[in-house]
């Protein structure tokens, strides 16, 4: 069967190259990175390598790079660590659940959490960052691009406010790195977390960035890894992978693969809503990710429609969640203004770097021929489409 991955960020599949920079230290150069042997020297210079890498790609030094078990391990040791009992942090509504439920368990540690809103664009208004503010805020932590929608936030504009407040800013940039240029600096923050598996690196890699001299109390317990930020004996291989992506991130960045990327996007887009009755794009009154679409089908349950779609070969998901049993539409999607239904409704399409032309018009195909057939065994749309 044919199949089309419009997937890439749930998950990116791994680059051949990055593959292939991993394969060695699977076998021979298997040796533990902090040995003084020959084989550990072999190991730490990689490790050491990749972390040029990705420090090239955040535009930071080496020693800010600390290698983590991803963009969930980053978040957490980033907003636990930076945060004492009694402490204020503001974040916002359409955070990732790896910052939104880290921030829950603050709250049971004794801290204060403001959780700002969005508008209809997805879009945080820094001028309520700089109003939540208060004496005991200790960190402002807003992502860098939305995983549902692809907005893109103004993190610089919150990096400035932040500082003049003379707090810490973290940002989750997981959905923004390999996507768009990132340079820590021009942001203003102390803290970002990327991870390994969304920009074609391996899965359960992911770095935080941590400004020279910012204070971190780390999750784990152990040895001297990572300076003290993090112990436990680095995950070569995987640290390799994510070195190598890092560094055809950098380069697809600096040739404008980008923009090929939004061009494909908005073809899809253009194409789904030309074509497609009652449809509406969820975001793109704001910047986006080059690779991010959130589209919205009237009348048509969106769960229903992954599965449709899959068994014609086409991967996308919805951003709901299965809670308890029941589907419970997307927290970010809803914070945007959209009713439940609406955001039942919507299927987010997400292209990669392997994403082709065909790719795109076999998509447009499936989807048009699908949401039609969905919608004609719908009463809820028959009814409408009579009473109109
Ligand atoms: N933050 C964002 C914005 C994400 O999209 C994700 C994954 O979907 C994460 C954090 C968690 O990353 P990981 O899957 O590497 O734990």
């Amino acid at each position: 069967m044919h199949r089309v991955y419009l997937d890439n960020n749930a998950t990116t599949p791994l680059l051949p190259e990055v593959f292939e920079a991993m394969r060695p230290y699977f076998g021979e150069s298997f040796g533990n990175a902090s040995s003084i042997h020959h084989h550990g020297q072999e190991t730490r210079a990689a490790v050491e390598n990749a972390r040029e890498s990705v420090a090239k790609l955040l535009g930071c030094a080496a020693a800010e790079v600390i290698f983590t078990s991803g963009g969930t391990e980053g978040d957490n040791l980033a907003i636990a660590g930076l945060v004492n009992s009694g402490d204020h942090v503001i974040t916002s509504s359409i955070e990732h659940h790896a910052v939104l439920h880290a921030a829950k368990h603050l709250e049971e540690m004794g801290c204060q959490v403001t959780v700002l809103p969005v508008d209809g664009r997805c879009l945080i208004d820094p001028r309520d960052v700089r109003r939540a503010l208060r004496p005991k805020t200790k960190l402002v932590s807003i992502m860098m691009a939305n995983n549902e929608t692809g907005v893109v936030q103004p993190v610089e504009e919150i990096g400035k406010i932040a500082a003049e407040a003379g707090v810490l800013f973290h940002t989750d940039a997981v959905q923004a790195a390999g996507k768009v240029p990132i340079d820590v600096k021009k942001i203003g923050c102390h803290a970002l977390t990327i991870s390994g598996h969304k920009l074609h690196g391996p899965q359960g890699t992911g770095v935080l960035y941590l400004k020279k001299g910012t204070e971190l109390r780390p999750l784990f317990y152990g040895g001297r890894h990572e300076r003290s930020r993090r112990a436990g004996t680095e995950n070569v291989p995987g640290i390799v992978g994510l070195g190598k992506a890092a560094e055809l991130a950098t380069a697809a960045l600096v040739r404008g693969d980008d923009k090929k990327m939004a061009s494909m996007r908005d073809r899809l887009q253009r194409g789904i809503l030309a074509q497609v009755e009652e449809a509406g794009v969820n975001g793109d009154a704001a910047a986006r990710v080059p690779n991010t679409t959130n589209i919205r089908f009237d009348h048509v349950e969106g769960e229903s429609l992954v599965i449709a779609l899959d068994l014609r070969g086409l991967a996308v998901s919805t951003g709901a969640a299965c809670s308890s049993g029941a589907i419970e539409p997307s927290h970010v999607l809803i914070a945007m203004g959209l009713r439940a239904e609406q955001a039942r409704a919507s299927i987010r399409f997400s292209l990669g770097k392997q994403t082709r032309e065909e790719d795109i018009n076999f998509g447009l195909s499936v989807v048009l021929e699908t949401v039609r057939r969905l919608r004609e065994l719908s009463p809820r749309y028959k009814k409408q489409a009579v009473s109109t």
